[in-house]
């Protein structure tokens, strides 16, 4: 199949289950995850209509997506991988979304260059649903609170709640806390699912999944 093919076919499948969900025709937007990928394999992608992507480096996005941006001016890049603060600005001048808030020092830094670029950018709360040691995100019994630090005290624009469930384990209930918690919060979007389970994530009420080997190939 071709690159063309497979973005088709991934939003046939999404299609599908929005109709078996009951949910309405395009509730879901497909991040189309372009990382390790460069700009010759990304634009095939963009020529087939697909506008938004994820990515998880700022550094290697700057090698490529100023110029993409440049060429199609409706895309809208997310940050999908993790944050470090010495990076916020470089993060708020390229990508429209960051989708891994997931501590304080790292959401003040975004408030700063936020107000400091003047520009808005949507943002996720990463929740660590497996509890994780070594994966990012914060825990569940502690994102209320955190979501409502960055409203309150920070003034963020936090538009919804991200997870990647652990690896080995059926991913339903992680998908079904996330949802939990943003209802808690009043947060409307969710950002669940990847190549392997983004149906799954759309039954349990994903808003956004991002998916990328089943788009570009293996990485
Ligand atoms: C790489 C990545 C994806 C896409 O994974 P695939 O299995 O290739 O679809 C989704 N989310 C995050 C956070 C990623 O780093």
């Amino acid at each position: 199949m071709s690159v063309e093919e497979r973005l088709k076919d991934v939003r046939s499948r999404i299609e599908t289950v929005e109709r078996q969900a009951k949910r309405p025709a395009g509730s879901v937007t497909l991040v189309a995850v372009s990382k390790t990928f460069h700009a010759e394999q990304i634009r095939p992608v963009i020529l087939a209509g697909q506008r938004v992507f994820g990515e998880n480096r700022v550094q290697e996005s700057q090698g490529k997506w100023p110029e993409l941006k440049a060429e199609t001016t409706d895309i809208e890049l997310h940050l999908i991988g993790p944050l470090q603060s010495n990076k916020a600005a470089d993060a708020v001048a390229l990508f429209d979304v960051i989708e891994t808030v997931d501590r304080e020092k790292i959401a003040r830094a975004l408030a700063e260059e936020i107000k400091k670029q003047g520009k808005p950018i949507r943002l996720y709360v990463q929740v660590n649903t497996g509890m994780e040691p070594q994966k990012a995100g914060i825990d569940p019994q502690e994102t209320a609170a955190f979501v409502e630090l960055c409203r309150r005290d920070l003034g963020l624009l936090i538009e919804g709640l991200m997870c990647i469930p652990p690896a080995d384990e059926n991913p339903g209930p992680h998908f079904a806390l996330l949802a939990k918690l943003a209802d808690q919060c009043g947060l409307q979007r969710l950002s669940m699912g990847m190549s392997g389970d983004f149906e799954t994530a759309v039954e349990f009420g994903a808003t956004s999944v991002r998916v990328g080997s089943a788009i570009f190939g293996v990485r």
